[in-house]
């Protein structure tokens, strides 16, 4: 077959120009791709050698080995793995399947000194070989076929596969590495000894080194036999004691892809009916693809140290999600599928036993390092919070895990359910909360002035996930949670309280019937509050209605109705511009622009959009131009 020239997708094409032209400073990280890409190669050869075992190579093992050639700068990293194809070729090497890529790519334009070291989670981990190379050939042959392809490519535009025989199956990798100072050190054996301990000591699979003919000392030239650079076994198969801090943070560098070091991570060995390893990590950062739909699960699942995949949906709940790490049976078999896992009982009490181990990791950094628990509660808590929706197993503890802003907390601190029920005062009956869309808008609600009055602590909810996690949460610690935008004001009054409200209500019957009669179409009630203090009016909720945000999520998750229930306005009757509507009625005046400017001002006050906001503008212009 001819040569056949192809173009890189224009995604890649970007891509592959950063990777030329831009200064990274970890440029090293090319060869953990490199050799992360090889061992799943070997992982995937290995996993179909499980039904025909013919598949598997013979008279050697799965392995990497890794050649320098210093005199010309070359550097080879062959693996015997499963191979690609011509097809594989183009779509793994050509092409970027991946969404999220383009967010990474855009990332990387904005600042050189953005961290390529992410790279290998952006399925585009190969293309950062071409930081060191200027001209990188892939030789491949597929397990199961004859046919080996040769795919070159100097980075720059376009690529080229040809037919070209291969004895064994697998990928040859060769780089011809770029005539710079720097890139010395990738064609020498030190080097890239020192490069595969930093990154890959723990792969499951032998990483050799290859040495470059020498002479001895009776002048003869002779080659030393390759050298295994990853000598040890699986970290989570050791015990805790012989694993080292720096040992856990490299391996976690490993399995999550993510730089920086992971917030905390549990190891441990169950033994017993079954026997089962689990090493998990929970990232201090959100990893990038959280929020997305096809967002990874994080465990791979080995069996008696066989890998058998990544990303083992079955390990975790979707609000667990962020976790990493390795889970290794002893007892499942080597040929479990996706479909068996699902329903597979030594899958659930090891789901539960991680579970657990996670959520007791998460307790104890918050018990002992409180700062590092509130910056990673900013990163991943509110995906803990999806622990409530749907779900009613682990409750207890996932109440024990929550932060809250409060009325009370200082910026950039929480407050935990524990300290909250601590802080209340003596007659203080239930927790109260209040939601709404904007955090400040939230802090400074009108309905939360009656309770600041009181010393009453308010949690303030604004995560789109708060809304759902409350309907479960119905009580902590014997103390109900009470969401203080519905219904009245049922904290316990005073006599004297109890008299003046009784008498503004019938002072301002007719204020409120007015407003009533010019909001009709908004709102179902105008009362008198006994809430607000320095707020003329404010809107609360029906006790049973839905909450105006939760209609403005379903009908933009297209799940209900874009109807909007009505709402309760309540008016301050110790504020002057009731006071004043008050004169206005008594002297038979029209209340003019007055209602909407109300219902307007309580709107925004919450952070609610305007149902008519020109009508609005209109009408407070109007009001502020009579006063010119
Ligand atoms: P990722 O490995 O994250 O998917 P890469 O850009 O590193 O992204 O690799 C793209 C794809 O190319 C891999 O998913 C794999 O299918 C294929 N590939 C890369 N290296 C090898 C290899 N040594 N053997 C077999 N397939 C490989």
């Amino acid at each position: 077959m001819a040569t056949e020239k192809k173009e890189f997708q224009t995604e890649v094409q970007d891509l592959l120009h950063l990777m030329i032209h831009s200064l990274y400073s970890n440029k090293e990280i090319f060869l953990r791709e490199l050799i992360s890409n090889a061992a799943d190669a070997l992982d995937k050869r290995r996993f179909l050698s499980l039904s025909d075992s013919k598949l598997l190579p013979t008279g050697t093992s799965l392995r990497i080995d890794i050649s320098v050639n210093k005199a010309n700068k070359i550097l080879t990293v062959e693996d015997n793995g499963i191979g690609m194809n011509k097809e594989d070729l183009e779509s793994c090497l050509g092409t970027i399947a991946r969404s999220g890529t383009k967010q990474f790519v855009q990332g990387l334009k904005a600042s050189d000194k953005a961290n390529v070291d992410l790279i290998g989670q952006f399925g585009v981990g190969f293309y950062s070989v071409f930081m060191v190379a200027s001209k990188v050939e892939v030789l491949s042959k597929k397990a199961g076929e004859e046919q080996g392809y040769l795919w070159t490519s100097d980075g720059t535009g376009s690529y080229e596969i040809a037919d070209m025989p291969k004895e064994a199956t697998g990928t040859k990798i060769s780089l011809y590495l770029k005539d710079d100072e720097d890139f010395q050190e990738f064609s020498t054996e030190w080097g890239i000894e020192s490069i595969v301990k930093k990154y890959s000591e723990f792969v499951s699979y032998g990483i050799y080194l290859h040495h470059e003919p020498e002479k001895n000392d009776k002048g003869e030239m002779e080659t030393k036999e390759p050298t295994r650079l990853n000598d040890k076994p699986a970290l989570w198969r050791q015990s805790e004691k012989e694993v080292t801090e720096q040992q856990y943070k490299d391996f976690y560098a490993t399995v999550s892809h993510e730089g920086g070091d992971p917030l905390a991570w549990k190891h441990s060995h169950a033994e017993g009916s079954q026997e089962f390893w689990s090493l998990v990590y929970i990232p201090a950062k959100a990893p990038f693809n959280i929020w997305q739909n096809e967002h990874s699960h994080g465990l791979k699942l080995y069996v008696k140290k066989v890998f058998i995949m990544d990303d083992c949906k079955d390990l975790l709940p979707t609000w667990l999600r962020f976790v990493r790490g390795v889970v290794d049976s002893e007892d499942l078999p080597l040929n479990v599928s996706r479909e068996i896992l699902q329903s597979n009982k030594i899958i659930t009490t090891i789901r539960k036993h991680v579970i657990k181990n996670v959520l007791d990791t998460l307790q104890n950094v918050k018990d002992t390092d409180r700062a590092k628990y509130e910056a990673w509660w900013k990163e991943l808590g509110a995906i803990l919070k999806e622990g409530f929706y749907m779900n009613w197993e682990h409750l207890d503890e996932l109440k024990k895990l929550l932060l809250f802003k409060t009325t009370k907390t200082e910026a950039d601190k929480y407050t935990s359910l524990d300290e909250y029920v601590k802080n209340m005062p003596a007659d203080q009956k239930e927790i109260y909360f209040l939601e709404g869309e904007n955090k400040e808008a939230l802090a400074s609600s009108p309905i939360l002035e009656a309770y600041k009055n009181k010393n009453y602590e308010v949690l303030l909810l604004s995560d789109t996930i708060d809304e759902f996690m409350m309907h479960s949460l119905s009580e902590f610690s014997g103390k109900k949670f009470h969401d203080i935008s519905r219904g009245d004001v049922d904290f316990e009054k005073t006599d004297e309280e109890k008299k003046s409200e009784e008498a503004s209500k019938t002072e301002f019957k007719d204020v409120c019937e007015a407003l009533q009669k010019d909001l009709d179409v908004n709102v179902k009630e105008v009362r008198v509050s006994s809430r607000l203090k320095d707020s003329p009016c404010c809107l609360v909720t029906d006790e049973s209605a839905m909450s105006n945000r939760m209609e403005r999520m379903m009908a933009a998750m297209g799940q209900g109705p874009a109807t909007k229930s009505k709402r309760i306005l309540e008016i301050n009757p110790t504020h002057p511009i009731c006071k004043m509507l008050k004169e206005k009625i008594e002297k038979k005046e029209a209340l003019e622009d007055w209602p909407k400017a109300l219902y307007g001002q309580a709107l925004l006050a919450e952070g609610s959009p305007l149902d008519n906001p020109a009508e609005y503008v209109k009408a407070i212009t109007k009001l502020l131009t009579a006063k010119v």
